[in-house]
């Protein structure tokens, strides 16, 4: 019997104040509108440099992807460094994928600094091949990386895959060292008091419903009044609404699900992953898994849609299926735990930062977010405080809309573009 939906992570730590409502400024210097890593990261940061700022979040501070992912702490971008380079040439590449490996030194700095109990790691990503051609495209890919970007990873066979992984279904994989883990509640978590110790205000239940510019200055409508601001953050991310509806049209939001189950033996979950890797495979309904105080955490775009409990059930049936099928030796564990969350995808795939006219945003890390967002806030942040986002490698490359601007924030074609992945994933 698979659990309603009931959020792991959550239980192991005490999320921000439910009933802090304190009451909203009538001005601030820079409003940032969600809770997340994004928006706790950029306000952390501009706090500290004695910015007055206020971040208004709709639900609970942490509420949205940044306390339900998988916790994974991920070198790279969704989009595979082969295509970055073919599309946006050598130079711009290279700037990517160091701020890559420098948004993961910027998570470990923040849990360092601030002191934040998350158990984050360096425990390296495990890439696994599901095809015999995925894994020479892997062997590939790590040339291709050794030569171009002198970053070493190790390609495994089927046999040397074993001291990595407790399974005989892939045909091998790649490890890459650099990455890292945690848990992402406690994380979320531990941003927000270092954002609030820093000076920022934290502004629960407090959904803005209107965003207006008057002259010099935005007007901002929350559920709880109104308020002031010389700068807005755009910091939603899949939940962005009609509120930014530029931005709403560029953003495709997907659900990602994850069951956890019930605390496995030590032997058992050694003989899982002996390493305590971050793994995920090589489809593009791709499926994520790690263990975390000996729990198999395991998730998957098996819906395309956002969360509902509709999507929700439906999801812990096909990915309980999918963990067996990895994983045999767990055909009669219990599933304790399944919730969804909300990704955000751009239509090119890369995350994007800019600013229009005083209005600042930072989205699309599509399932790469707790190192990128944490990333790009901070940084987005230092370009407020400098005025200028134009020099950002992130503003580098322009924000697609839809083809044929047939897109007006309601994903119509989610069914059709989950069927083509299925479709791509049988015929790659
Ligand atoms: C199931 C799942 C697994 C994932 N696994 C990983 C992983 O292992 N590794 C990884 O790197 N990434 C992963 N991700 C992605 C990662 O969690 C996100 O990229 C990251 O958390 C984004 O942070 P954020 O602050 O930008 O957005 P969020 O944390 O989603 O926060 C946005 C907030 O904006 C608020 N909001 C929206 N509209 C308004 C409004 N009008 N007014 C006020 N507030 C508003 C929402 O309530 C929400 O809380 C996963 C995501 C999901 C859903």
């Amino acid at each position: 019997m698979i659990p309603a939906q009931k959020i792991y992570w959550h239980t192991t730590v005490q999320m921000p104040n439910e009933s802090d409502v304190a009451p909203l400024p009538n001005k601030v210097e820079v409003a940032i509108i969600g809770g997340g890593y994004t928006g706790l990261s950029a306000a952390r940061t501009l706090a500290k440099q004695g910015v007055n700022v206020a971040v208004l979040e709709a639900n609970t501070i942490g509420w949205g992807a940044s306390s339900r992912n998988g916790g994974m702490v991920l070198t790279g971008l969704k989009l595979g460094m082969q295509s970055v380079m073919k599309k946006y040439g050598q130079e711009i590449a290279k700037q990517l994928f160091q701020c890559s490996l420098e948004s993961i030194d910027t998570v470990e700095q923040i849990v360092r600094e601030e002191n934040i109990d998350c158990g984050f790691r360096r425990y390296g990503h495990l890439l696994t091949a599901n095809k015999p051609n995925h894994f020479e495209s892997l062997r590939e890919e790590v040339e291709f990386m050794d030569k171009e970007f002198n970053h070493r990873l190790t390609l495994l066979s089927r046999t040397d895959q074993h001291a990595e992984i407790g399974s005989d279904i892939y045909y091998g994989a790649v490890l890459d060292e650099c990455s890292g883990g945690l848990n992402p509640a406690q994380y979320v978590s531990g941003l927000a008091s270092a954002a609030e110790k820093a000076g920022a205000t934290l502004h629960a239940h407090a959904r803005v419903t209107r965003l207006e510019r008057r002259g010099d200055h935005f007007v901002l409508e929350t559920e709880r009044g109104s308020l002031n601001a010389e700068s807005v953050l755009v910091a939603t991310s899949g939940y962005t609404s009609s509120v930014t509806s530029q931005l709403q049209k560029k953003i495709i939001p997907i659900g990602s699900f994850i069951i956890a189950t019930e605390k496995l033996p030590d032997e058992l979950a050694r003989q899982l992953i002996p390493n305590g890797r971050m793994i995920f495979d090589s489809m593009h309904y791709l499926n994520y898994f790690r263990l975390w105080d000996n729990r198999m955490i395991f998730g998957g775009r098996a819906a395309f849609f956002p969360e509902t409990s509709k999507t929700i059930q439906r999801s812990a049936e096909i990915l309980r299926r999918e963990m067996i099928q990895v994983y045999p030796q767990l055909e009669n564990v219990n599933i304790e735990y399944v919730w969804g969350g909300t990704l955000d995808f751009a239509f090119d795939m890369m995350a994007h930062v800019g600013e229009v006219d005083g209005l600042y945003y930072s989205l699309g890390y599509a399932g790469h977010g707790v190192a990128m967002a944490s990333y790009l806030g901070k940084t987005v942040a230092e370009a407020i405080l400098k005025g200028t986002i134009k020099e950002h490698p992130f503003a580098s490359f322009s924000f697609p809309g839809a083809p044929l601007g047939l897109y007006d924030g309601r994903p119509w074609f989610l069914p059709l573009a989950g069927a083509w992945h299925k479709i791509l994933d049988w015929v790659e």
